[in-house]
């Protein structure tokens, strides 16, 4: 077990009833945030020490602290879903945790124990828990994330001091529209990932050099990027905050960790469970030229992106600087929305979990 004990500090300032529902009645994604936050603090050859829930507020940092320059951050992204009964419960965040950690690991930072990575996430979320929304499909999201704390410009050597925090935010989903087939930019100017390289972690900087793609999506009329492979800009890897599926009839196909993609936790589940849909599920690779072959012999018949945020959303039609089509009949398609009901019945205590995946916090 953990040996921090956190000290706990309620916010005097917490927001009102009235405000919060005023928030709760149309959350976004991201935009708000609730009355309390976690702090823990590293020091090299002391450890994890000073570990706190604190009202949520600013914070004051030396404009020469490191992660401001070198960009030394890993962060990760679940949600707290209420369900039914009124259990608050979080989806895999042990999955999380190990995933937090190997990010760490890549970034040259303190690995932080899972025991207190999941002890963090029940204090906060025990502590706002009128902020996670009651409402069908919106979640409180949960961001845990580190920062280098390190004053200095020095890069000969990473830093020795780190913080680890954890906001929440109650979300609506990621995609204002619903469930609405998106459109996506085959990004072939840009690269995401490389061998060797950053790809696999879940780190700020991935998404920083990410943007530009992202602006040359919209654009040209569309929603989100899908990266390529760093050699060929041909192999498929996935969309930068979601992972791709690929439907051929009732088989599931999603580009391998070949260590330039996020290992997504809901790409794993939907793996494990299509089994239970009748579906069979497994890795493969795929050229853009061979979805485009597949959509237009109608061997491809559904492509779907999934992530935490995402949750599962179907992609409609394909853009790219030389080429242009659209996947199936453009419009959500029906093994995409069973994954999807599966995937949300789950979360929201609807349906079975018979993989133990859903985790009581209250
Ligand atoms: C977070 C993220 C995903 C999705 O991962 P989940 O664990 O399913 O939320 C996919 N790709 C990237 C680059 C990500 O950062």
């Amino acid at each position: 077990m953990s040996q921090l004990s956190f000290d706990q500090r309620s916010n005097p300032n917490a927001r009102s009833a009235a405000e919060r529902e005023q928030v709760l009645a149309n959350p976004g994604f991201g935009q708000t945030f609730t009355d309390h936050m976690v702090s823990i603090d590293f020091t090299e050859g002391v450890g994890w020490h000073d570990a706190r829930l604190e009202p949520y507020g600013p914070l004051v940092l030396d404009p020469a602290t490191s992660v401001f320059h070198y960009a030394q951050e890993v962060f990760e992204g679940l949600k707290a879903y209420r369900q039914a009964g009124g259990s608050i419960v979080a989806f895999r965040p042990l999955a999380n945790a190990a995933r937090f950690n190997r990010s760490c690991a890549r970034l040259a930072m303190p690995e932080l124990p899972e025991e207190v990575f999941v002890e963090s996430l029940e204090l906060l979320v025990q502590a706002d828990r009128d902020w996670v929304p009651t409402t069908e499909g919106h979640s409180l999201y949960l961001r845990p994330f580190t920062i280098a704390t390190q004053v200095g410009m020095g890069v000969n050597y990473p830093s020795k001091t780190f913080r680890y925090m954890v906001i929440a935010s109650p979300s609506a989903s990621y995609f204002a529209s619903g469930v609405k087939a998106v459109k996506v930019w085959l990004s072939t100017e840009y690269t995401r990932a490389a061998p060797g390289g950053t790809g696999f972690a879940k780190c700020g900087g991935n998404y920083a050099a990410a943007f530009v793609a992202q602006r040359q999506a919209v654009q040209n009329g569309c929603d989100q990027v899908v990266w390529l492979d760093a050699f060929e800009h041909r192999h498929v890897e996935e969309m930068g905050g979601m992972n791709l599926f690929f439907v051929r009839g009732d088989r599931l196909v999603t580009p391998p960790l070949t260590g330039t993609l996020l290992a997504g936790i809901t790409r794993d589940s939907i793996l494990t469970f299509a089994a239970d849909l009748g579906l069979t599920a497994e890795e493969g690779k795929i050229t853009i030229e061979e979805w485009q072959a597949g959509c237009a012999s109608g061997e491809i018949t559904e492509v779907f992106a999934c992530g935490t945020a995402a949750i599962v959303t179907p992609v409609g039609s394909v853009k790219g600087a030389d080429r242009e089509w659209t996947i199936g009949d453009g419009t959500p398609g029906p093994v995409t929305m069973r994954v999807r009901e599966e995937l949300l019945g789950i979360q929201y205590g609807t349906r079975p979990d018979p993989h133990g995946w859903v985790h009581k916090i209250c």
